[in-house]
Order: structure tokens, then C-alpha cells, then sequence
């Protein structure tokens, strides 16, 4: 039997010297006061159990980790006609660009992307005031998560609604194209408060719990979406969830993932468990320094690459 909580106070204490490296995302400015020098990780099996170490309890911003949810809602909504508004292609280019939209006609590459998400947002706004979506998906992340006590933390809804110019550009984009259909406004409304969704390693480990057993929360017993809609937001973590560093993650972790700018990494291992890491500092690329590291110790160590240990 793997020991995993001896696995991750040996990451933690090796990593130790490192905590504090990469730089906090500053273009959102809530983000740019957090303390660099946290770095919590979390792992929920589906036994039931959960192992953690280090700022594992204290909640974050976990940012773009919310388009997982989003997009589970999405489809539980629309089904496969999602991908009439949404590509399901890694993007290969930064996560705010607006360049391969004008090419691709408002159809953004994939949903973990901004362009992407925020259409989803849009989808999932469709018959609801922004509130009561903002509401649905508190909910949602609740009920998967088993936990009530998760919220939104206003500060940084305000702070991006205030400085998102690029996400104001990217959905005005897409409404000239036809692919938002609700105010710019609104949708933003909905997407700045998912990002703003605060959790700690531990809610967040358990939350992913559904996408690492077929569909249903084990422990539980929620069911959240089929083994088959699991398995595809799987495929769609590993192939997209890192933007333009998504091939690199999955070289190294060869695990589905989602990272955030606020420092967050959520990783899947079917069958196994669901992982959740946190350091603010990013790297070049916009994800977590440290959280890929150390993911990539975690994997390495237990052998569980999708790819085969
Ligand atoms: N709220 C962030 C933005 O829209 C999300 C980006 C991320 O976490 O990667 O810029």
C-alpha cells in the first residue's frame, strides 16, 4: 500500500527551500496582494479518504479551475450541441489571446481557454438572471464538494469586473460573431464571479472526486454525470486544461488537469483520486510553478501517469 501521506510531507519538505518561486498573477490586483510563499496540496481517493499537507485548509482564488464546473454544468444543460459554440482543440497560444478568435470566426478552441469559458458562462446564463447562474454553480461546487461552507469571494469579482478589459474584448468579439447572446455585462458578471470561487486544496481535492470515479461522488454517493461525460472532461483536462502548457504538463505529470492564475492546479487520477495543489507564484505561462513540481514528484512516485507508471 502507498503511503500517501508519507508522499506528500516528503514533496512538501523537499520543496520546502522553493515555496515563494514564480511571480503572483498582478494583472488582476486582489491576486497580486497574496503572500507568494504558501503552498498547500491536497488528495482525495475514492475511498474515501483525504491526505494533505502544508496551507492544504486555507481557501484561494481557484480562478480558471472553475471552468471544469462551469463546463459540467454546460453540458448537464445543452448536451453535445455545447460544441457547436466551442472547439475542443488545445489553443497553443496564450490563455487571453484574441488573435486565433478573428481567424476562427468567434469559435474559441476549447472551453478552458477565457474566450472559451466565458461562451460556456453565456450557456449556462441562458433563462437566468446573472444571480441565479452565479447561484447555480455556488451550489454545484458545493453539492460536489459535500461542503456548504464554500463561497465567493466578492473582493475578487469586483477587482477583475473593474480590470478585465481583455475578457470585455474577447465576449464583445464573440457577440460581433454571434457566439454570446447575452449582454457582455451579464455573462462577465457570471464569469467574474466563477473565477472568483474561493477554496481550499482539501474542498477543492474532494470537488474533482467525481471526474476520478465515473461520473459519481463515491463517498456520497452524488451522482454528477455519466462515466462517459466524465472520461471526455478527463480528455479535455489533459489535452487543454494548462493552456499553451498543457502538452508540457502532460509530459511530465501525464495527469488531466486544470490549472488557475490564482496558483491552483486540480489534477485527476481515474479511478484513483483527485489532487489538488496550491502556490500562488506562476510560471511563464500563466500555472502554478511549484503546483506542476510538484504534481510532478506526486505522479512520479505513485506511478499514476495515465500513461502507465
Ligand atoms: N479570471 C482570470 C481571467 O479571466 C482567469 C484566468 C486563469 O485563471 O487562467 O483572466
Amino acid at each position: 500500500m502507498t503511503d500517501l501521506q508519507a508522499i506528500l510531507d516528503g514533496i512538501h519538505t523537499e520543496l520546502s527551500p522553493r515555496i515563494g518561486e514564480g511571480k503572483v498573477a498582478d494583472y488582476i490586483p486582489e491576486l497580486a496582494k497574496v503572500d507568494p510563499k504558501q503552498f498547500g496540496m491536497a488528495i482525495a481517493t475514492v475511498d474515501g479518504d483525504v491526505y494533505s499537507v502544508g496551507d492544504a485548509a486555507i481557501p484561494f482564488s481557484i480562478q480558471s479551475i472553475s471552468k471544469v464546473f462551469m463546463l459540467t454544468l454546460a453540458l448537464g444543460k445543452v448536451g453535445e450541441s455545447l460544441w457547436k459554440r466551442v472547439g475542443r482543440e488545445p489553443s497553443g497560444s496564450t490563455f487571453n489571446s484574441i488573435v486565433q478568435l478573428e481567424r476562427e470566426e468567434g469559435i474559441p478552441r476549447n472551453p478552458f481557454i477565457n474566450a472559451g469559458a466565458i461562451a460556456v458562462s453565456d450557456v449556462v446564463l441562458a433563462g437566468h438572471e446573472p444571480r441565479e447562474a452565479i447561484g447555480e454553480l455556488l451550489r454545484f461546487v458545493r453539492y460536489v464538494a459535500d461542503d456548504e461552507t464554500i463561497s465567493i469571494d466578492d473582493r475578487v469579482a469586483r477587482s477583475e469586473t473593474q480590470t478585465g478589459f481583455r475578457n470585455f474584448a474577447l465576449a464583445n468579439f464573440m457577440r460581433a460573431y454571434g457566439n454570446i447572446h447575452h449582454p457582455v455585462e451579464h455573462v462577465l458578471g457570471v464569469y467574474f464571479h466563477q473565477c472568483a470561487l474561493s477554496m481550499s486544496c482539501q474542498q477543492l481535492a474532494k470537488a474533482g472526486l467525481y471526474l476520478a470515479a465515473r461520473g459519481s461522488n463515491p463517498i456520497t454517493g452524488h451522482s454528477v454525470v455519466s462515466p462517459k461525460r466524465a472520461r471526455r472532461i478527463n480528455a479535455l483536462m489533459l489535452t487543454c486544461g494548462h493552456y499553451d502548457g498543457s502538452g508540457d504538463f502532460a509530459y511530465h505529470v501525464g495527469l488531466p488537469g486544470k490549472s488557475g492564475v490564482g496558483g491552483g492546479i486540480l489534477a485527476v487520477a481515474p479511478g484513483i483520486g483527485s489532487i489538488a495543489v496550491w502556490s500562488p507564484g506562476l510560471n511563464k505561462v500563466g500555472n502554478s510553478q511549484l503546483g506542476a513540481v510538484a504534481l510532478e514528484m506526486l505522479a512520479a512516485r505513485t506511478g499514476w501517469s495515465v500513461f502507465g507508471d
